[in-house]
This record gives C-alpha cells, sequence and structure tokens, in this order.
C-alpha cells in the first residue's frame, strides 16, 4: 500500500519537454508524495509511450486517444488500433479527446468526427473518457449528453452552471494549475462551489505550471500548489482534498489500491 497523497490524474511525460530527463524525473515523483500519475496520450503513438512508461513504472497508468490538435495530422480514425491500445492492462481511460476550438488545428468537421467516434468507442468498452474542452462548451455538452460516458473534463474552464450540469451527468472535473493563477476567478469558483467527491487533480505537465512556478516546466510533485489553493478556498485541510481527490481518482479509472 502506498502512503502517497498526490494523484495526479493528467500529464503529458512523454512530450519532448521530458526528453532531456524524463528517467530521472519519473524515478523522482515517489519521493515527492506521487501515489499516481495517468499519462494522457495526444496521438496514438503518443499512447504506445504512455503504455510503455506505464510498464516501466508501477505508479503510472495510461489514457489512450487522439486529441482534437492531432486529428488532422492522424489521417483516418484507426478504431482497431487504438481499441488494442485500450485493452492493455495499465489502459485506465480514453483521453484526451474532445474540442477545442480557440486554436482549430485540426478543422472542425475532424474534431467532431474524433470525438464522436471515441465517446462511441468509451461507451462500447465502458471506459471513462479524459475531456478536453476549450472554447467549445455547446459542442462538448450536446456530445457528452448524446453519448454519457462516465469520465472528467480536465483543466475544467467553464462556468459553476456548466459544471453543476457535468457532475449531475456523473462526470467528474479536473483541476490544475490555473486555480493558482491571479485572473482565476471561475477556476476558484468550482473549487469552491463543487463538492469535492466530483474534483480531480491534474498538472497537465509540462503545461500549466502552478504560481510560484509558472513560465517553468511543470512535474508532477508541483500539483501540492493546486491541491493547497483548493483546500484555502473551501477551508478545509489539504489531506482531506488529496484524499478525498485521490479515492475519486481510483473509484473513476477502476485503479486497485493496492
Ligand atoms: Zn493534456
Amino acid at each position: 500500500m502506498n502512503d502517497n497523497v498526490m494523484f495526479d490524474s493528467h500529464a503529458h511525460y512523454d512530450d519532448k519537454a521530458f526528453d532531456e530527463d524524463r528517467t530521472e524525473i519519473l524515478s523522482s515523483l515517489p519521493s515527492m508524495g506521487v501515489c499516481g500519475v495517468i499519462n494522457c496520450a495526444s496521438d496514438l503513438s503518443s499512447a504506445e509511450k504512455s503504455i510503455a512508461m506505464a510498464e516501466a513504472y508501477p505508479f503510472v497508468y495510461a489514457a489512450a486517444g487522439v486529441h482534437p490538435h492531432e486529428a488532422e495530422a492522424e489521417g483516418e480514425f484507426d478504431r482497431d488500433r487504438l481499441a488494442r491500445l485500450l485493452s492493455h492492462p495499465k489502459t485506465v481511460a480514453l483521453g484526451e479527446i474532445g474540442l477545442d476550438y480557440h486554436y482549430n488545428f485540426s478543422p472542425k468537421e475532424k474534431q467532431l468526427l474524433y470525438f464522436e467516434e471515441q465517446l462511441r468507442l468509451s461507451c462500447e468498452l465502458s471506459l471513462p473518457v479524459i475531456v478536453h474542452d476549450r472554447e467549445a462548451h455547446q459542442d462538448t455538452m450536446t456530445l457528452l449528453q448524446k453519448y454519457r460516458p462516465k469520465g472528467v473534463v480536465h483543466c475544467y474552464s467553464g462556468s459553476v452552471e456548466m459544471a453543476k450540469e457535468l457532475i449531475k451527468m456523473g462526470l467528474y472535473l479536473g483541476l490544475g494549475g490555473a486555480v493558482t493563477f491571479k485572473n482565476a476567478k471561475t477556476p476558484l469558483e468550482v473549487a469552491k462551489e463543487i463538492p469535492l467527491e466530483f474534483l480531480l487533480l491534474e498538472t497537465d505537465a509540462p503545461y500549466m505550471t502552478p504560481v510560484p512556478f509558472r513560465g517553468k516546466r511543470c512535474h508532477s510533485g508541483l500539483i501540492k500548489y493546486t491541491a493547497e489553493k483548493i483546500a484555502e478556498v473551501r477551508n478545509v485541510p489539504v489531506e482531506t482534498v488529496y484524499e478525498t481527490i485521490k479515492e475519486n481518482t481510483y473509484q473513476l479509472f477502476n485503479i486497485s489500491r493496492e
């Protein structure tokens, strides 16, 4: 049994930002209090790398899927290859998937096609989804209502009202470094208003580095600053935040507590 309490439900250690010292960083995470990391894929070859890391480190789990940014470059949706990656015993989710109308790196139609195909697959396989929604709240909501998957909306950036709709559907909300930012009005309201039972902690490492390390590369150990901020606005001990969220994460992703 692992006494560490920090579960990072969303990171990208296959990112090139970790090419120089990936092994050192990953090996050092348990000594910082990290008990688990879900490495989220950006495309199918990234999913293969996530699985390789999950095989090498007991506390690392993989999510396999195609991010909206990569949908165009990925070409045709390869359902069979994705299903194979999802059948690995350490693949705990389909992700990250979703819509990004801020950057539109892939045409909207392609993003929608990929999102919908992957939602369909998650329902067939009963696997939770890790959803990316940037400036695409309406379409994201419509498709989540249509398929009703289990899962999490990561780096949640919508309103408190939408958050309440999502948790009514049994979905979780991922909160990361954004809650520590000076202009973080909405994420903080969500951190305060939404029951802890529906929140997950995440870093999105190497991105979204919390204050006071903004501008530096993020890693799962820095999740501490996000957890402390959530504890502060809810007026509860940080241990409560860690323990409840660790339990939420185990439950959603069906991870054994051993
Ligand atoms: Zn991500």
